[in-house]
Protein backbone atom coordinates (compact mmCIF):
# COMPACT_ATOMS: atom_id res chain seq x y z
CA UNK A 1 0.00 0.00 0.00
CA UNK A 2 1.29 3.49 -0.76
CA UNK A 3 1.84 6.31 1.36
CA UNK A 4 -1.12 8.98 2.48
CA UNK A 5 -1.32 12.31 0.26
CA UNK A 6 -2.98 15.10 0.44
CA UNK A 7 -4.62 17.44 -1.76
CA UNK A 8 -7.82 20.22 -1.20
CA UNK A 9 -10.09 18.70 -3.71
CA UNK A 10 -10.60 15.24 -4.68
CA UNK A 11 -13.22 14.85 -7.71
CA UNK A 12 -14.68 11.59 -8.13
CA UNK A 13 -15.90 11.22 -12.00
CA UNK A 14 -14.19 11.70 -14.86
CA UNK A 15 -17.36 12.62 -17.12
CA UNK A 16 -18.85 15.54 -17.88
CA UNK A 17 -19.19 17.41 -14.64
CA UNK A 18 -16.35 15.96 -13.11
CA UNK A 19 -14.10 17.30 -15.96
CA UNK A 20 -15.94 20.45 -15.71
CA UNK A 21 -14.80 20.81 -12.31
CA UNK A 22 -11.60 19.70 -12.46
CA UNK A 23 -11.52 23.23 -14.93
CA UNK A 24 -13.19 25.45 -13.07
CA UNK A 25 -10.96 24.23 -9.63
CA UNK A 26 -7.90 25.36 -11.59
CA UNK A 27 -9.92 28.80 -13.04
CA UNK A 28 -9.63 29.55 -8.81
CA UNK A 29 -6.62 27.74 -8.74
CA UNK A 30 -7.47 25.19 -6.48
CA UNK A 31 -5.48 22.17 -6.55
CA UNK A 32 -7.42 18.68 -7.27
CA UNK A 33 -6.28 15.16 -8.26
CA UNK A 34 -9.90 13.78 -10.37
CA UNK A 35 -10.08 10.10 -10.45
CA UNK A 36 -11.78 8.20 -12.79
CA UNK A 37 -12.33 4.31 -13.01
CA UNK A 38 -12.94 4.10 -16.87
CA UNK A 39 -9.43 3.63 -18.67
CA UNK A 40 -10.64 4.69 -22.27
CA UNK A 41 -13.57 7.10 -22.88
CA UNK A 42 -17.02 6.63 -23.30
CA UNK A 43 -18.09 6.16 -27.34
CA UNK A 44 -21.66 6.80 -26.85
CA UNK A 45 -23.16 10.13 -27.49
CA UNK A 46 -25.54 11.09 -25.08
CA UNK A 47 -25.45 15.15 -24.02
CA UNK A 48 -25.84 16.95 -27.89
CA UNK A 49 -26.92 20.11 -26.68
CA UNK A 50 -24.88 22.92 -24.36
CA UNK A 51 -27.09 25.77 -23.28
CA UNK A 52 -25.87 29.52 -23.00
CA UNK A 53 -24.91 29.23 -19.61
CA UNK A 54 -22.84 26.08 -19.34
CA UNK A 55 -21.20 27.90 -23.35
CA UNK A 56 -20.63 30.95 -21.07
CA UNK A 57 -18.89 29.68 -18.17
CA UNK A 58 -16.58 27.25 -20.52
CA UNK A 59 -15.86 30.54 -21.85
CA UNK A 60 -15.03 31.70 -18.82
CA UNK A 61 -12.28 29.50 -18.68
CA UNK A 62 -10.93 30.11 -21.94
CA UNK A 63 -12.71 27.34 -23.88
CA UNK A 64 -15.22 28.72 -25.96
CA UNK A 65 -12.99 28.86 -29.15
CA UNK A 66 -11.83 25.44 -28.62
CA UNK A 67 -15.34 23.83 -27.85
CA UNK A 68 -16.31 26.03 -31.16
CA UNK A 69 -13.82 24.66 -33.49
CA UNK A 70 -14.84 20.85 -32.51
CA UNK A 71 -18.61 22.11 -32.56
CA UNK A 72 -17.75 22.84 -36.15
CA UNK A 73 -16.69 19.53 -37.20
CA UNK A 74 -19.49 18.12 -35.92
CA UNK A 75 -22.40 18.13 -38.40
CA UNK A 76 -21.48 16.83 -41.89
CA UNK A 77 -24.66 17.71 -43.41
CA UNK A 78 -27.92 19.65 -42.41
CA UNK A 79 -28.16 22.10 -39.29
CA UNK A 80 -28.81 21.25 -35.70
CA UNK A 81 -32.73 21.43 -35.01
CA UNK A 82 -36.00 20.35 -35.93
CA UNK A 83 -38.02 17.24 -35.48
CA UNK A 84 -40.35 14.66 -37.55
CA UNK A 85 -42.73 12.01 -37.05
CA UNK A 86 -43.72 8.85 -38.60
CA UNK A 87 -43.93 4.95 -39.03
CA UNK A 88 -40.29 5.21 -39.71
CA UNK A 89 -37.65 7.70 -40.44
CA UNK A 90 -38.26 7.07 -44.29
CA UNK A 91 -41.73 7.83 -43.96
CA UNK A 92 -41.25 10.40 -41.12
CA UNK A 93 -43.14 13.80 -41.64
CA UNK A 94 -41.03 17.23 -40.16
CA UNK A 95 -43.79 18.85 -37.61
CA UNK A 96 -44.14 22.73 -37.47
CA UNK A 97 -43.03 24.54 -34.60
CA UNK A 98 -44.09 28.02 -36.37
CA UNK A 99 -41.33 30.57 -35.47
CA UNK A 100 -38.98 28.23 -33.21
CA UNK A 101 -38.82 25.96 -35.88
CA UNK A 102 -37.59 28.37 -38.59
CA UNK A 103 -35.18 30.08 -36.25
CA UNK A 104 -33.78 26.65 -35.40
CA UNK A 105 -30.56 27.25 -38.23
CA UNK A 106 -30.05 30.39 -37.64
CA UNK A 107 -27.05 32.52 -36.06
CA UNK A 108 -27.43 32.81 -32.09
CA UNK A 109 -28.10 29.10 -31.92
CA UNK A 110 -31.43 26.77 -32.36
CA UNK A 111 -32.83 28.23 -29.46
CA UNK A 112 -33.74 31.02 -31.69
CA UNK A 113 -33.18 33.86 -28.52
CA UNK A 114 -32.46 36.72 -31.46
CA UNK A 115 -32.63 39.35 -28.05
CA UNK A 116 -30.18 37.17 -26.40
CA UNK A 117 -27.61 39.83 -24.77
CA UNK A 118 -25.07 36.70 -23.99
CA UNK A 119 -21.51 36.78 -25.52
CA UNK A 120 -22.32 32.92 -25.75
CA UNK A 121 -24.38 30.58 -27.89
CA UNK A 122 -25.92 27.69 -27.37
CA UNK A 123 -23.52 25.02 -28.94
CA UNK A 124 -24.64 21.59 -30.74
CA UNK A 125 -21.59 19.74 -29.47
CA UNK A 126 -22.20 15.82 -28.69
CA UNK A 127 -20.38 14.74 -25.10
CA UNK A 128 -18.18 12.17 -26.52
CA UNK A 129 -16.37 15.07 -28.16
CA UNK A 130 -16.55 17.96 -25.58
CA UNK A 131 -15.26 15.43 -22.75
CA UNK A 132 -11.71 15.04 -24.78
CA UNK A 133 -11.69 18.93 -25.29
CA UNK A 134 -12.26 19.03 -21.21
CA UNK A 135 -9.71 16.10 -20.34
CA UNK A 136 -7.09 17.83 -22.75
CA UNK A 137 -7.19 21.51 -21.35
CA UNK A 138 -7.43 19.81 -17.76
CA UNK A 139 -4.05 17.88 -18.65
CA UNK A 140 -2.79 21.07 -20.29
CA UNK A 141 -3.49 23.09 -17.25
CA UNK A 142 -1.17 21.06 -14.91
CA UNK A 143 -4.65 19.49 -13.21
CA UNK A 144 -3.82 15.92 -11.77
CA UNK A 145 -6.47 13.17 -13.84
CA UNK A 146 -6.27 9.40 -12.88
CA UNK A 147 -8.62 7.47 -14.94
CA UNK A 148 -8.02 3.55 -14.13
CA UNK A 149 -8.78 4.93 -10.84
CA UNK A 150 -11.50 3.82 -8.75
CA UNK A 151 -12.48 5.39 -5.62
CA UNK A 152 -13.66 2.06 -3.48
CA UNK A 153 -14.11 3.35 0.36
CA UNK A 154 -14.72 6.84 1.85
CA UNK A 155 -14.53 8.60 5.34
CA UNK A 156 -15.67 12.22 6.04
CA UNK A 157 -15.18 13.45 9.25
CA UNK A 158 -15.28 16.99 10.12
CA UNK A 159 -11.49 17.97 8.71
CA UNK A 160 -12.22 16.69 5.33
CA UNK A 161 -12.18 12.89 3.89
CA UNK A 162 -10.34 10.08 3.62
CA UNK A 163 -10.55 8.29 0.48
CA UNK A 164 -9.19 4.38 -0.58
CA UNK A 165 -8.71 4.29 -4.24
CA UNK A 166 -7.61 1.27 -6.04
CA UNK A 167 -5.43 1.84 -9.59
CA UNK A 168 -6.27 -1.00 -12.80
CA UNK A 169 -3.35 -3.12 -11.99
CA UNK A 170 -4.96 -3.48 -8.32
CA UNK A 171 -2.72 -1.40 -6.02
CA UNK A 172 -4.52 0.22 -3.72
CA UNK A 173 -3.69 3.91 -1.91
CA UNK A 174 -5.10 6.29 0.70
CA UNK A 175 -5.87 10.05 0.10
CA UNK A 176 -6.76 12.52 1.98
CA UNK A 177 -9.38 16.08 0.76
CA UNK A 178 -10.10 18.74 2.29
CA UNK A 179 -13.10 18.24 0.23
CA UNK A 180 -14.94 15.94 -2.16
CA UNK A 181 -16.60 16.15 -5.08
CA UNK A 182 -18.95 12.97 -6.18
CA UNK A 183 -19.61 13.81 -9.70
CA UNK A 184 -19.67 9.86 -10.23
CA UNK A 185 -23.15 9.96 -12.10
CA UNK A 186 -26.87 9.32 -11.89
CA UNK A 187 -26.23 5.64 -9.40
CA UNK A 188 -23.39 7.91 -7.10
CA UNK A 189 -22.49 5.38 -4.75
CA UNK A 190 -20.99 8.58 -3.08
CA UNK A 191 -24.36 9.88 -2.35
CA UNK A 192 -25.82 6.28 -1.45
CA UNK A 193 -23.02 5.76 1.14
CA UNK A 194 -23.81 9.65 2.86
CA UNK A 195 -27.24 8.38 3.14
CA UNK A 196 -28.67 11.62 0.82
CA UNK A 197 -32.13 10.91 -0.03
CA UNK A 198 -33.65 12.59 -2.70
CA UNK A 199 -37.36 13.46 -4.47
CA UNK A 200 -37.96 11.31 -7.09
CA UNK A 201 -40.17 10.66 -10.13
CA UNK A 202 -40.85 7.65 -11.96
CA UNK A 203 -39.96 6.87 -15.40
CA UNK A 204 -42.84 6.38 -17.69
CA UNK A 205 -40.16 5.54 -20.63
CA UNK A 206 -37.76 3.22 -20.64
CA UNK A 207 -35.04 2.89 -23.74
CA UNK A 208 -31.80 0.60 -25.20
CA UNK A 209 -29.68 3.50 -26.80
CA UNK A 210 -28.22 1.93 -30.07
CA UNK A 211 -25.44 3.95 -31.26
CA UNK A 212 -24.92 2.89 -34.77
CA UNK A 213 -22.75 3.41 -38.19
CA UNK A 214 -25.77 3.91 -40.47
CA UNK A 215 -25.75 5.80 -43.69
CA UNK A 216 -29.12 7.58 -44.18
CA UNK A 217 -27.55 10.55 -46.49
CA UNK A 218 -29.11 9.16 -49.60
CA UNK A 219 -32.42 8.15 -47.28
CA UNK A 220 -32.66 11.87 -46.43
CA UNK A 221 -32.51 13.54 -49.16
CA UNK A 222 -30.99 16.88 -47.79
CA UNK A 223 -33.10 16.76 -44.71
CA UNK A 224 -32.19 16.86 -41.00
CA UNK A 225 -33.66 16.72 -37.48
CA UNK A 226 -32.59 16.79 -34.19
CA UNK A 227 -34.97 13.85 -33.18
CA UNK A 228 -37.47 11.60 -35.45
CA UNK A 229 -39.94 10.06 -33.27
CA UNK A 230 -40.65 6.33 -34.85
CA UNK A 231 -44.08 4.57 -33.93
CA UNK A 232 -44.34 1.87 -36.35
CA UNK A 233 -44.93 -2.01 -36.66
CA UNK A 234 -43.55 -3.87 -33.30
CA UNK A 235 -41.05 -0.77 -32.83
CA UNK A 236 -41.44 2.78 -30.84
CA UNK A 237 -38.84 4.90 -30.18
CA UNK A 238 -36.36 8.05 -31.22
CA UNK A 239 -33.83 8.68 -33.84
CA UNK A 240 -31.30 11.37 -32.33
CA UNK A 241 -28.57 12.94 -35.10
CA UNK A 242 -25.08 12.61 -34.30
CA UNK A 243 -23.75 13.74 -37.55
CA UNK A 244 -26.48 13.90 -39.77
CA UNK A 245 -24.80 11.57 -42.40
CA UNK A 246 -23.69 8.21 -40.73
CA UNK A 247 -23.87 8.15 -37.61
CA UNK A 248 -27.50 8.11 -35.34
CA UNK A 249 -28.20 7.38 -31.58
CA UNK A 250 -31.35 4.98 -31.79
CA UNK A 251 -33.37 5.01 -28.68
CA UNK A 252 -35.48 2.06 -29.04
CA UNK A 253 -38.18 2.04 -26.26
CA UNK A 254 -38.99 -1.80 -24.40
CA UNK A 255 -41.14 -2.57 -21.35
CA UNK A 256 -38.47 -3.56 -18.74
CA UNK A 257 -40.88 -5.71 -17.18
CA UNK A 258 -40.49 -7.94 -19.87
CA UNK A 259 -37.08 -7.30 -21.17
CA UNK A 260 -33.74 -5.80 -20.51
CA UNK A 261 -30.50 -4.64 -22.06
CA UNK A 262 -29.13 -8.29 -22.43
CA UNK A 263 -32.69 -9.05 -24.41
CA UNK A 264 -31.22 -6.81 -27.49
CA UNK A 265 -27.85 -8.52 -28.82
CA UNK A 266 -26.70 -6.96 -31.25
CA UNK A 267 -28.52 -8.73 -34.32
CA UNK A 268 -31.41 -7.36 -32.84
CA UNK A 269 -30.75 -4.15 -32.80
CA UNK A 270 -29.46 -3.93 -36.11
CA UNK A 271 -32.83 -5.38 -37.22
CA UNK A 272 -34.96 -3.00 -35.14
CA UNK A 273 -32.35 -0.45 -36.60
CA UNK A 274 -33.61 -0.84 -39.62
CA UNK A 275 -37.08 -1.26 -38.94
CA UNK A 276 -36.57 2.61 -37.54
CA UNK A 277 -35.17 3.46 -40.45
CA UNK A 278 -37.40 1.92 -43.18
CA UNK A 279 -35.18 -0.11 -45.06
CA UNK A 280 -34.59 -3.51 -44.47
CA UNK A 281 -31.37 -4.25 -46.35
CA UNK A 282 -29.65 -1.10 -45.20
CA UNK A 283 -25.76 -1.47 -43.48
CA UNK A 284 -25.74 -1.27 -39.91
CA UNK A 285 -22.80 -1.58 -37.23
CA UNK A 286 -23.64 -1.09 -33.90
CA UNK A 287 -20.93 0.80 -31.87
CA UNK A 288 -22.31 1.19 -28.67
CA UNK A 289 -25.39 0.55 -26.53
CA UNK A 290 -26.73 1.36 -23.07
CA UNK A 291 -30.27 1.33 -21.33
CA UNK A 292 -31.70 4.46 -19.71
CA UNK A 293 -35.25 5.89 -18.85
CA UNK A 294 -37.25 9.34 -18.40
CA UNK A 295 -36.96 9.47 -14.39
CA UNK A 296 -35.81 12.31 -12.96
CA UNK A 297 -34.20 12.32 -9.50
CA UNK A 298 -33.19 15.59 -7.39
CA UNK A 299 -31.35 15.17 -4.44
CA UNK A 300 -32.82 16.58 -0.88
CA UNK A 301 -29.05 18.15 -0.14
CA UNK A 302 -26.14 18.80 -2.44
CA UNK A 303 -23.75 18.86 0.15
CA UNK A 304 -23.35 16.85 3.10
CA UNK A 305 -20.45 17.79 5.75
CA UNK A 306 -17.15 17.63 3.58
CA UNK A 307 -19.22 16.25 0.20
CA UNK A 308 -20.64 18.08 -2.41
CA UNK A 309 -22.90 16.59 -5.14
CA UNK A 310 -22.61 17.87 -8.33
CA UNK A 311 -23.87 16.55 -12.24
CA UNK A 312 -26.35 13.21 -12.34
CA UNK A 313 -25.40 12.41 -8.75
CA UNK A 314 -26.96 15.42 -7.85
CA UNK A 315 -29.81 15.46 -10.38
CA UNK A 316 -31.01 13.21 -12.77
CA UNK A 317 -33.53 14.34 -15.50
CA UNK A 318 -35.12 13.30 -18.61
CA UNK A 319 -32.88 14.25 -21.57
CA UNK A 320 -35.39 16.71 -23.55
CA UNK A 321 -34.28 20.46 -23.24
CA UNK A 322 -30.93 19.07 -23.04
CA UNK A 323 -30.79 20.30 -19.00
CA UNK A 324 -28.74 17.38 -17.38
CA UNK A 325 -24.82 18.91 -17.99
CA UNK A 326 -25.95 21.54 -15.51
CA UNK A 327 -25.26 22.86 -12.50
CA UNK A 328 -28.41 23.71 -10.62
CA UNK A 329 -32.36 23.95 -10.44
CA UNK A 330 -34.82 26.24 -11.85
CA UNK A 331 -37.88 27.98 -10.34
CA UNK A 332 -41.55 28.29 -11.79
CA UNK A 333 -42.95 30.75 -14.12
CA UNK A 334 -44.59 33.98 -13.22
CA UNK A 335 -46.54 36.23 -15.18
CA UNK A 336 -47.65 39.90 -14.40
CA UNK A 337 -50.35 42.48 -15.84
CA UNK A 338 -47.39 44.87 -16.52
CA UNK A 339 -46.64 43.42 -19.78
CA UNK A 340 -43.68 41.81 -18.27
CA UNK A 341 -42.88 37.73 -18.39
CA UNK A 342 -40.68 35.60 -16.19
CA UNK A 343 -40.92 32.59 -17.72
CA UNK A 344 -38.46 30.19 -15.75
CA UNK A 345 -38.22 26.20 -16.74
CA UNK A 346 -39.26 24.55 -14.58
CA UNK A 347 -36.77 21.88 -15.53
CA UNK A 348 -32.88 22.39 -14.22
CA UNK A 349 -30.50 24.67 -15.70
CA UNK A 350 -28.89 27.68 -15.21
CA UNK A 351 -28.53 28.67 -18.45
CA UNK A 352 -32.45 28.52 -19.25
CA UNK A 353 -31.59 32.02 -19.52
CA UNK A 354 -35.62 33.01 -19.75
CA UNK A 355 -36.37 36.51 -20.85
CA UNK A 356 -38.55 38.78 -19.54
CA UNK A 357 -39.91 40.62 -22.54
CA UNK A 358 -39.99 44.35 -22.00
CA UNK A 359 -42.85 46.24 -24.08
CA UNK A 360 -40.66 48.01 -26.22
CA UNK A 361 -39.07 44.80 -27.04
CA UNK A 362 -35.86 44.96 -25.04
CA UNK A 363 -35.66 42.00 -23.68
CA UNK A 364 -33.20 41.49 -20.03
CA UNK A 365 -31.80 38.23 -19.13
CA UNK A 366 -33.20 36.61 -15.73
CA UNK A 367 -31.54 33.46 -14.38
CA UNK A 368 -32.85 31.13 -12.11
CA UNK A 369 -29.00 31.37 -10.16
CA UNK A 370 -29.89 34.88 -9.97
CA UNK A 371 -27.59 35.82 -12.64
CA UNK A 372 -28.56 39.04 -14.49
CA UNK A 373 -27.40 40.28 -18.02
CA UNK A 374 -28.91 43.18 -19.69
CA UNK A 375 -27.94 45.17 -22.50
CA UNK A 376 -27.08 48.80 -21.40
CA UNK A 377 -29.13 50.40 -24.42
CA UNK A 378 -32.72 48.79 -22.95
CA UNK A 379 -33.69 51.59 -20.93
CA UNK A 380 -33.90 49.56 -17.82
CA UNK A 381 -34.65 50.91 -14.68
CA UNK A 382 -33.59 50.17 -11.08
CA UNK A 383 -37.38 49.44 -10.62
CA UNK A 384 -37.86 47.55 -13.14
CA UNK A 385 -34.91 45.55 -12.35
CA UNK A 386 -35.77 44.73 -8.41
CA UNK A 387 -39.54 43.85 -9.00
CA UNK A 388 -37.99 41.07 -11.02
CA UNK A 389 -35.49 40.08 -8.85
CA UNK A 390 -37.91 40.01 -5.93
CA UNK A 391 -40.64 37.84 -8.18
CA UNK A 392 -37.74 35.55 -8.90
CA UNK A 393 -36.25 35.37 -5.48
CA UNK A 394 -39.88 34.85 -3.56
CA UNK A 395 -40.51 32.28 -6.37
CA UNK A 396 -37.00 30.35 -5.06
CA UNK A 397 -37.65 30.78 -1.20
CA UNK A 398 -41.43 29.62 -1.64
CA UNK A 399 -41.03 26.28 -1.41
CA UNK A 400 -38.00 23.99 -3.01
CA UNK A 401 -37.92 25.45 -6.29
CA UNK A 402 -37.37 22.29 -8.44
CA UNK A 403 -40.99 21.01 -7.54
CA UNK A 404 -42.70 23.39 -9.34
CA UNK A 405 -44.73 21.80 -11.83
CA UNK A 406 -44.13 23.26 -15.83
CA UNK A 407 -46.02 26.26 -16.15
CA UNK A 408 -46.87 26.69 -12.90
CA UNK A 409 -48.01 30.49 -12.12
CA UNK A 410 -47.09 31.76 -9.05
CA UNK A 411 -48.13 35.22 -8.60
C1 LIG B 1 -30.06 9.96 -24.37
C2 LIG B 1 -29.51 11.06 -23.51
C3 LIG B 1 -29.41 12.35 -24.00
C4 LIG B 1 -28.92 13.40 -23.21
N1 LIG B 1 -28.85 14.65 -23.74
C5 LIG B 1 -28.38 15.67 -22.97
C6 LIG B 1 -28.21 17.00 -23.50
O1 LIG B 1 -28.49 17.28 -24.67
N2 LIG B 1 -27.69 17.96 -22.68
C7 LIG B 1 -27.33 17.68 -21.38
O2 LIG B 1 -26.85 18.58 -20.68
N3 LIG B 1 -27.47 16.44 -20.87
C8 LIG B 1 -27.98 15.43 -21.63
N4 LIG B 1 -28.06 14.17 -21.11
C9 LIG B 1 -27.63 13.94 -19.73
C10 LIG B 1 -26.11 13.90 -19.63
O3 LIG B 1 -25.59 12.89 -20.44
C11 LIG B 1 -25.74 13.66 -18.17
O4 LIG B 1 -26.42 14.60 -17.37
C12 LIG B 1 -24.24 13.80 -17.95
O5 LIG B 1 -23.53 12.76 -18.58
C13 LIG B 1 -23.93 13.75 -16.47
O6 LIG B 1 -22.54 13.84 -16.32
P1 LIG B 1 -21.87 13.37 -14.97
O7 LIG B 1 -20.41 13.71 -15.15
O8 LIG B 1 -22.60 13.90 -13.81
O9 LIG B 1 -22.08 11.80 -14.94
P2 LIG B 1 -21.49 10.67 -15.89
O10 LIG B 1 -21.32 11.16 -17.28
O11 LIG B 1 -22.33 9.47 -15.67
O12 LIG B 1 -20.03 10.41 -15.32
C14 LIG B 1 -19.81 9.77 -14.08
C15 LIG B 1 -18.42 9.17 -14.13
O13 LIG B 1 -18.05 8.74 -12.83
C16 LIG B 1 -17.28 7.56 -12.96
N5 LIG B 1 -17.34 6.86 -11.67
C17 LIG B 1 -18.44 6.40 -11.02
N6 LIG B 1 -18.10 5.86 -9.84
C18 LIG B 1 -16.74 5.99 -9.73
C19 LIG B 1 -15.82 5.62 -8.72
N7 LIG B 1 -16.19 5.00 -7.58
N8 LIG B 1 -14.51 5.90 -8.92
C20 LIG B 1 -14.10 6.53 -10.06
N9 LIG B 1 -14.95 6.89 -11.05
C21 LIG B 1 -16.25 6.63 -10.88
C22 LIG B 1 -17.97 6.81 -14.08
O14 LIG B 1 -17.11 5.85 -14.69
C23 LIG B 1 -18.34 7.93 -15.03
O15 LIG B 1 -17.38 8.16 -16.03
C24 LIG B 1 -28.54 13.12 -21.89
C25 LIG B 1 -28.62 11.82 -21.38
C26 LIG B 1 -29.10 10.79 -22.17
C27 LIG B 1 -29.19 9.39 -21.62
Amino acid sequence: MKSEERVPVLIVGGGLVGLSTALFLEYQDIPYVLVERRVTRSVLPRARGMHTRAAEMFRQVGLQGRIQEVAATVLKSGHFGGASRGRSVCEAAALDFGGRSAAAGKPGGPMGFTNDPSPANFVFVPQVLLEPVLEEAARERGGELRFGNELVQFASDDDGVTATLRDQDGMVSTLRADYLVAADGAGSPIRQALGITGWEVAPTRYYINVFARVDLTELLGGRSFSQCDIAGDGVRGVVLCKNNTDEWSFHIEYDPARETLADYPPERCVAVVRAMVGDPDIAVEVLAQSAWDTGSFVADEYRRGRAFLAGDAAHRHMPWGGFGGKWRAAAGKAGRDTGVEIAVHALPATDCADHLHLPDGGALLLRPDMHVAARSDEGLTPAWLDESLRLLTDSANAAAPQRFAAGSILD
